[in-house]
């Protein structure tokens, strides 16, 4: 199958910008988030979401980026260095996320091997995201709740050796137990990771049957989690620790929890200022009055002056939220959207012509904006 235009895969032109790759990127990574696609539409979404990432790490460095576009896939190849993703192309992942922390996410985990004493080599676990979905009142006021994320626990029957009770690992015989080779190549001889062992320097002859020689059990755990009041759309927690266990003692992985608000029915969030639109009678905008406008806190009251226009905007200081770094929240914007009576009845009607001929009496005075985009249309004809 030919590979699919790396532009084409997000959605954008080829003249995009870093913002809108990344925008078009974080769309398509929690559609198609393995998370959130499981049973049989899991395999599409994984591809897709492969995709994706493959794309987004190409086009999100500009010498990539540069030498796709004079040679096309031939120019790139994701499999040569790049920053080592996780299974997942978790590093890609995460960093089209803004990290309310500011932690600093280290690429491929488990990709840098580091070595202890023994000679073994020792992996940090890998990164675990999970999506979490809020409201928009729970980003404003922060949530605290719970998730069931997965553990991992020492197998019972074998204490974590991996190997069947009654038998014990044995130092591997290719590199006696140090987890590396010497390989020649020409005139160099270079260190490998034991192909044998994987480095473990251990082999298990006899596994154990309850773990299947891993030494540990996936299990389910609850975490307690804290959604910090101000929380926004594509933000994300870092839990220290609580991604899967290292190789050889290494140490864990974190697990990112990557948030997203569900939209709401009336307001639309723009930082830490909240827009709503407001729908008026025709008559209350004439006349002017008293309007309720809700809040995230519960109604506010507006005083609309006699001959308000549609598309008015009032503001409603600090009625938005405090964002997470803000040190006090934004405004509600309501925007008055005037609605045009409908379904009206004979005497309305009548009414209504009765006004219209008193407006008209009236002259311009009554539609001043009417009055001067007539003139400017006739002067285009003139
Ligand atoms: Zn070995
Ligand atoms: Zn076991």
């Amino acid at each position: 199958m030919a590979k699919r235009d790396y532009y084409d895969i997000l959605g954008v032109p080829r003249n995009a910008g870093a913002d809108d790759i990344k925008k078009a990127y974080r769309k398509l990574a929690m559609k198609h988030h393995p998370d959130r696609n499981q049973g049989d539409k899991a395999k599409a979404s994984e591809e897709k979401f492969k995709e994706a990432n493959e794309a987004y790490e190409i086009l999100t460095d500009p010498q990539k980026r540069a030498a796709y576009d004079q040679f096309g896939h031939a120019g790139v190849d994701p499999n040569m260095g790049g920053r080592g993703a996780g299974p997942e192309g978790f590093g890609g992942f995460a960093e089209a996320f803004g990290d309310i922390f500011g932690d600093i996410f280290n690429g491929g985990a488990g990709a840098a091997g580091a070595r202890r004493g023994g000679g073994q080599q020792v992996y940090r676990g890998n990164d675990l995201s999970y999506a979490m979905e809020i409201t928009l009142d729970e980003a404003a006021r922060g949530k605290d709740t719970q998730i069931r994320i997965p553990s991992w626990e020492t197998c019972e029957s074998c204490h974590g050796s991996g190997a069947k009770p009654g038998t014990s690992p044995k130092a591997c015989g290719t590199c006696n137990g140090g987890g590396t080779v010497h390989m020649r190549q020409g005139f160099f001889s270079i260190q490998q990771t034991c192909p044998h062992c994987r480095g473990a320097g251990k082999i298990i002859p006899d596994p154990c049957t309850t773990c299947n020689g891993a030494g540990k059990i996936k299990k389910q755990k609850t975490l307690e989690v804290k959604i910090p009041a101000g929380i926004n759309e594509g933000m994300r927690i870092r839990s220290a620790g609580n991604g899967e266990p290292g190789t050889n003692g290494g140490p864990n992985g974190d697990l990112y929890i990557e948030i997203r608000v569900k939209a709401h029915d009336i307001f639309e969030r723009d930082g830490d200022d909240l827009h709503c639109s407001v729908p008026v009678g025709l008559t209350t905008v004439t006349l002017g009055g008293t309007i309720e406008v809700p809040t995230l806190g519960g109604n506010a009251e507006i005083e609309l002056p006699e001959g308000t226009q549609h598309g008015k905007t009032f503001r409603l200081r600090g009625k938005g939220i405090k964002g997470i770094r803000s040190s006090y929240p934004g405004d509600l914007y309501a925007h008055i959207a005037v609605e045009t009576p409908v379904k009206i009845t004979e005497h309305q009607r009548k009414l209504l012509k009765e006004l219209d001929e008193s407006f008209r009496k009236g002259g311009d005075r009554h539609s001043p904006n009417e009055k001067s985009w007539t003139d400017r249309v006739k002067d285009l004809f003139k």
